[in-house]
């Protein structure tokens, strides 16, 4: 190849990036990705959250069909959200369509003669709808007019067990293949560990697919993960310093909670709603609607709610309660700062988090290997959790992709202070050991810190435990640090717990090690309230506005109150009009007429044309 071809993408490609999206240049691999499949081969593009997979199938999509290949099916299972993705691609002049379970018969009708006619660029459609007959016996028309011209699978790790978000109907979509063959196929996924990976090539039969993969990192998010001790108060606090008025998921693990927490958030005024699969379907439309149309809604969720919401202005993701693995982690705290813009990804964690996820793995029905697989990957997650070095080089680093410190995460923020907690561990698990030995069961976590702490309470003498040998040995240790040294034991394996009521302690085979002082347990010191305080406090209007002058700000309140209006009008989320980036761009610009315009990254030629006009006038307003 050329080196000219290799600096200069096909011109009609980055014309359509341009003259279409609106935006300069390419994003990472989109290119090499967006050429690869735009000259017809299959693709496995993994791409983490907000790394821009959707242009990665639409810009191939628009030059496919512009050269004549027909039409592209995008397989997508989020029905909620096709008429968003429909109408930011008409937005920018692209003619897509949807078919799914919310049109009428009529709608269905009209749309099946457009894609007869040859009038639709994208297609979207769910995976149950891929293979009903009807749905079928109009792809064998247009592929026998060969007019079928792409295939786009959408967050293709659902067709993976070992994926959080397992959806059997993506296991027919070999059909794809097989019934269709010679006609393209891109996967794509933000979430795909080395199993995932191999699983999603073997089920969808992308073996000769070229595999894309991208850098995981998120450097404009920033991680946090805190030691839980008054969950609510701490989520509340960390929004109030950080997060005032802005847009964000808080992540709780049961509906109860997220009741609770939602209530609790609106009760200081938060304009905080819920969302959980336990609320009547209709409920949860409305709530996800307002999440996106409004701004500065907080999301109280279950991992029901989040995937394929491409809000861009999500400023914090906040888990009140650990996910089960780091893949679900990634995936979720993704969903903050798509527009490149700081955001937070902000944990609480406690010991109660692992003892409920080691007692889910461990009562589940599953099969014993099945189980294995998840307890390794629970293990990562502790391993991050406790972790007192970068938290970012130990993300990536589960993905495969090496790197140095990065400055954006609690612990290169404020390094926590390590003391060494072998002593401690030995302690408790000998504690452990010698209470089950001289009662004949094994006891709560609770106890065995009295024990060890040597506190006469009822129960130490109802037991007679004040006779144990180790009674009183770790009278120096806090509370909080034992606390500390048993999450850590259990998160290594050096513990076990047992019991839907009393969750009491047992000593397993990892236990030896530690006993013998052959592993040592480092731990982190507590988090003080003073580095708590120290972080950054958001700025008024958003990030994007963070460095417009007086005057350009005035602008830039100017045009998100007239972004409001446009997308109220068009029954879509404000960020489908306009970026708070591109409104920002345009605010500094102080645009004069429709050139100061053109060029301004977001603004594409079909927004240019409906829009430009207005920007201009109301840029104009304030200028008086
Ligand atoms: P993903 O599906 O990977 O999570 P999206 O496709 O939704 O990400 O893209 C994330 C955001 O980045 C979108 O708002 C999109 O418009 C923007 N974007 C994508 N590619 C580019 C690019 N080359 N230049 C500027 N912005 C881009
Ligand atoms: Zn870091």
């Amino acid at each position: 190849m050329p080196t000219s071809a290799l600096l200069n993408p096909p011109t009609h490609i980055l014309s359509v990036l341009s003259e279409v999206f609106g935006y300069e240049s390419f994003r990472g691999p989109q290119q090499a990705i967006i050429e690869h499949v735009t000259s017809g081969h299959d693709a496995l593009v993994l791409m983490p959250t907000g790394g821009g997979k959707s242009l990665c199938y639409q810009i191939p999509a628009i030059a496919r069909q512009s050269a004549g290949h027909g039409i592209t099916i995008v397989v997508s299972p989020l029905i909620a959200l096709m008429h968003d993705q429909v109408g930011a691609l008409h937005e920018a002049g692209v003619s897509a369509a949807f078919l799914n379970s919310t049109l009428s018969p009529e709608e269905t009708q009209t749309i099946e003669q457009r894609l007869r006619r040859g009038e639709v660029t994208l297609l979207y459609a769910a995976p149950e709808r891929i293979n009903t007959p009807r749905f079928l016996g109009q792809l064998d028309a247009l592929y026998a007019q060969g007019s079928l011209s792409l295939f786009a699978i959408d967050e293709a790790h659902c067709v993976s067990q070992w994926g959080h978000d397992f959806r059997p109907e993506y296991r027919s979509l070999t059909v794809l293949h097989e019934r269709f063959p010679g006609v393209p196929r891109v996967a794509l996924t933000a979430t795909a560990d080395a199993l995932t990976r191999a699983d999603i090539i073997e089920r969808l039969q992308l073996e000769d697919a070229r595999l894309f993969i991208s850098s995981f990192d998120r450097p404009n998010i920033r991680y946090t993960i805190v030691e839980k001790k008054d969950a609510s108060a701490q989520l509340l606090r960390f929004i109030e310093r950080e997060h005032e008025g802005e847009a964000g998921v808080v992540y709780c693990q049961s509906r109860k909670r997220v009741e609770e927490v939602a209530e609790m958030l609106a009760q200081t005024g938060i304009d905080a709603l819920p969302y959980h699969a336990g609320l009547d379907s209709s409920i949860r439309q409305k709530h996800q609607d307002r999440f996106l149309r409004d701004e500065g809604v907080v999301m109280v969720a279950t991992i029901a709610f989040g995937m394929g919401i491409d809000k861009p202005d999500v400023r914090f993701v906040a888990h009140l309660d650990m996910p089960k693995n780091i893949e679900g982690y990634y995936q979720e705290t993704g969903r903050a700062g798509r527009d490149g813009l700081r955001a937070n990804a902000w944990m609480a964690y406690g010991l109660q988090d692992v003892v409920n996820q080691r007692r889910m793995i461990d009562e589940s029905p599953a099969e014993e290997n099945f189980k294995q697989v998840m307890r390794g990957k629970l293990d990562a997650l502790l391993a991050l959790a406790e972790a007192t070095d970068c938290r970012r080089v130990r993300l990536l680093s589960y993905f495969d992709e090496a790197s140095e410190p990065c400055g954006n995460c609690d612990n290169c923020l404020n390094p926590p202070a390590v003391w060494d907690g072998t002593d401690a561990a030995r302690k408790l698990l000998s504690t452990v050991f010698r209470a089950e030995q001289h009662s004949g069961f094994s006891f709560g976590s609770g106890h065995i810190m009295d024990i060890v702490r040597g506190k006469a309470t009822e129960k130490v003498s109802q037991y007679g435990h004040a006779k144990l040998s180790t009674f009183g040995i770790g009278a120096n240790f806090s509370e909080v640090q034992l606390r500390g040294v048993l999450r850590q034991l259990i998160a290594m394996g050096a513990l076990n717990v047992q019991g839907q009521v009393f969750n009491t302690l047992q000593l397993t085979e990892g236990s030896r090690a530690v006993l013998r002082g052959e592993v040592s347990v480092l731990l982190r010191e507590s988090v003080s309230q003073k580095a708590e305080k120290r972080s950054r406090k958001a700025q008024a209007p958003g990030p994007a506005a963070a460095n417009l002058s007086q005057e350009a700000l005035v602008r830039y309140i100017n045009l998100k109150a007239w972004r409001a209006e446009v997308a109220k009008e068009h029954n879509l989320p404000a960020y489908v009009i306009f970026h708070d980036a591109t409104l920002a761009l345009i605010a500094s610009a102080e645009p004069q007429n429709l050139d100061d315009l053109n060029g301004i990254s977001g603004i594409g030629a079909k927004k240019l044309e409906a829009y430009g006009q207005e920007v201009l006038q109301v840029c104009r307003v304030q200028l008086k």
